[in-house]
């Protein structure tokens, strides 16, 4: 099918979304993408991105570009609540041959992956209706304008309107956690991914390079507070570590929920979900973008190792299903250690953590 006129349409202009643009793109396709939001709008935000990230930005021939941003990470650090160290990964022995982990910022990714796209985004555009068609989908936008494509593809993010539009899946699960980020622009010296673990909660520090950090917090709960900054002083103004000086430089904190997205099938017809609007998790292991960029490469070489768009879909999602299950898994197991209280936790984690860590990205670190 490479290189054939297939009409296809990409709603969402994120991670999943400008990937699979470009991907698609290289594999000689002509997407459409459209995006709700107006161009531009961004929170400044940290990302860290482990080695399978850096492999599937290499086959999306990216690496280049995106080589010159942020800061490689070598090692994670895990501490318990008073900053005493618990264990430690070492990411060249876990990502060896793979890629490199490396922490940004989310909108410098973004400007990567919009050029890589072909910069031809229609933002503001927002799909209303889709009508399923033989072999193809009819698509009505909110400014009443009809298209019809071959093959329509929902990068829309967990709370995906194409979901429901396409009869999919409802609304995500809320996996029960309250999540803080914030990006220092001049903080205390960290210099590589820095985890403390306390009671259902946790601090996270990265530095994102240029003397910036990445900092996220989590804690168990379901409704975000009116004041995060204040809630994040209360919650771990007694931790160790770097995580005082973190707390005093704080400025302006990004606070919501995380989702969960677990669906029976990923395709209807032509319409298909990728990315976070079909396997969105809790972002414990950091794997959500690494799995969008995945997902984009996969999808294309299916398209193009198959002869028709129905066999592509098929070969698709069989061969991403055990890696985002995987993901999915391994996060819920990771998630459940912060429910076992410190004093019996952290004695395990210092004896085994490394081993235990290491193990939850065993099969990522396999071929796509
Ligand atoms: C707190 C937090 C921290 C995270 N940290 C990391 C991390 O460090 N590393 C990592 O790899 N992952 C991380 N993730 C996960 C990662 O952000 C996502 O997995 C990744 O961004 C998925 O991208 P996506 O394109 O599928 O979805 P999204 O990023 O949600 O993008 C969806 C896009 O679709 C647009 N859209 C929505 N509805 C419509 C519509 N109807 N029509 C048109 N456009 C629409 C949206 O505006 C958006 O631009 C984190 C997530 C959270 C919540």
């Amino acid at each position: 099918m490479g290189g054939s006129p297939v009409r296809i349409l990409v709603v969402g202009a994120g991670i999943a979304g400008l990937a699979v643009a470009r991907a698609l793109r290289l594999a000689g396709f002509r997407p459409d993408v459209t995006e709700k939001l107006p161009a531009g709008e961004l929170h400044d935000m940290g990302l860290y991105l482990p080695g399978n990230a850096a492999r599937a930005l290499r086959r999306l021939d990216l690496d280049g570009p995106v080589r010159p941003l942020g800061q490689v990470i070598h090692r994670q650090r895990f501490l318990d609540a008073t900053g005493a160290t618990l264990c430690e990964l070492d990411l060249h022995a876990l990502w060896g041959g793979v890629g490199e982990c490396r922490a940004l910022l989310r909108a410098e990714l973004h400007r990567v992956l919009l050029t890589g796209a072909g910069g031809a985004v229609r933002h503001g555009a927002e799909v209303r209706t889709i009508d399923q068609l033989p072999g193809a989908v009819g698509v009505t936008f909110a400014d009443g304008t009809t298209t019809e494509y071959d093959l329509v593809i929902g990068a829309d993010g967990p709370r995906s309107s194409i979901r429901t539009l396409a009869a999919l899946g409802g609304p995500p699960r809320p996996t029960g956690q309250v999540v803080y980020r914030s990006v220092i622009r001049h903080g205390p010296p960290v210099t590589e991914w820095t985890a403390l673990l306390g009671q259902r909660a946790g601090f996270l520090v990265v530095p994102i390079g240029a003397g910036r950090l990445h900092c996220y917090a989590d804690e168990t709960g379901g409704t975000p507070p009116a004041d995060p900054l204040a809630r994040l002083r209360d919650l771990f103004g007694g931790y160790g570590g770097p995580v005082p000086d973190v707390l005093d430089c704080l400025e302006s904190v990004h606070v919501g929920v995380t989702d969960e997205v677990e669906l029976g099938r990923w395709f209807h017809g032509r319409v298909l979900l990728v990315g976070d609007a079909a396997h969105a998790t809790a972002p414990t292991l950091s794997q959500g973008a690494a799995m969008a960029l995945e997902d984009a490469v996969v999808l294309a070489e299916s398209l193009t190792a198959t002869s028709s768009v129905d066999a592509a879909l098929i070969a698709y999602e069989s061969r991403r299903r055990p890696r985002t299950r995987w993901v999915r898994d391994r996060t819920r197991d990771r998630n459940r250690t912060r429910d076992v209280p410190p004093p019996l936790r952290d004695p395990l984690l210092r004896g085994r953590g490394g081993r235990i860590f290491q193990e939850h990205y065993r099969l990522l670190v396999g071929p796509l």
